[in-house]
């Protein structure tokens, strides 16, 4: 199985040429073809698996560059992951244009608004600072289909838990949700029960 067998765009074909991604790893080949089909998911899969190019590739592919509002927010535990994340996410889209922010604390919240209000396709964010931006309405997550969380454990770890179920219930309900965590506790699971449709259960 390689990418070629995913039908990908010529715009993302050639962004994994660039990036010198000529097969896809384990938790890639069990992730991209459910993904593309839209279907929820729990991934328990390690940082360095590719993990971000097993959502990014996906997401990239299927939102839609002429829309000018956010289309796939990405949930992270800290500021580093967004950081890497949207970086992933800006590389995998280069040739589709994909345009990818990222919002977290400790940034001026001012030129954060700034940002969101400019075309973004995705938006990649620790909860905190999300929920600041939902309060303030300076954040638009009308048009959101995908939704991503990734390292739910660290997330719950962390005491976000309401954050990030404060942010869910925001979202359009017919989303595609896709969560990945290194371990899957007892909270972890609840999660995606309670905001999943049939999650698949994908381990790598
Ligand atoms: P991640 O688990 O998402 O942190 O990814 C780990 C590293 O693997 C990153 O440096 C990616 O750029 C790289 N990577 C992801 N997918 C592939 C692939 N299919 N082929 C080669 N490298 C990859």
């Amino acid at each position: 199985q390689g990418f070629k067998d995913y039908r990908l765009g010529e715009e993302i074909t050639r962004s994994l040429d660039s990036l010198g991604y000529h097969q896809p790893t384990e938790v890639q080949r069990k992730v991209i073809p459910f993904a593309l089909e839209r279907k929820d998911m729990t991934v328990k899969s390690h940082t360095g698996s590719g993990k971000t190019a097993a959502y990014g590739i996906p997401i990239c592919e299927l939102l839609e560059w002429q829309e000018n509002r956010p289309q796939a927010l990405i949930l992270t535990p800290t500021r580093e992951l967004a950081d890497q994340v949207t970086q992933d996410i800006m590389n995998i889209g280069t040739y589709k244009r994909i345009k990818a922010t990222a919002i977290y604390g400790k940034q001026p919240f001012y030129r954060q608004k700034v940002q969101l209000q400019q075309r973004n396709h995705v938006i990649v964010g620790t909860p905190g600072r999300l929920i600041d931006h939902i309060e303030k309405q300076t954040i638009d997550l009308e048009q959101i289909k995908f939704l991503v969380i990734d390292e739910a454990d660290e997330m719950l770890n962390m005491g976000f838990i309401e954050h990030v179920e404060k942010i869910i219930r925001e979202l359009p309900q017919n989303r595609m949700t896709m969560l990945f965590s290194a371990t899957l506790p007892k909270d972890v699971e609840h999660l995606c029960r309670k905001y999943m449709n049939h999650p698949l259960n994908i381990e790598v």
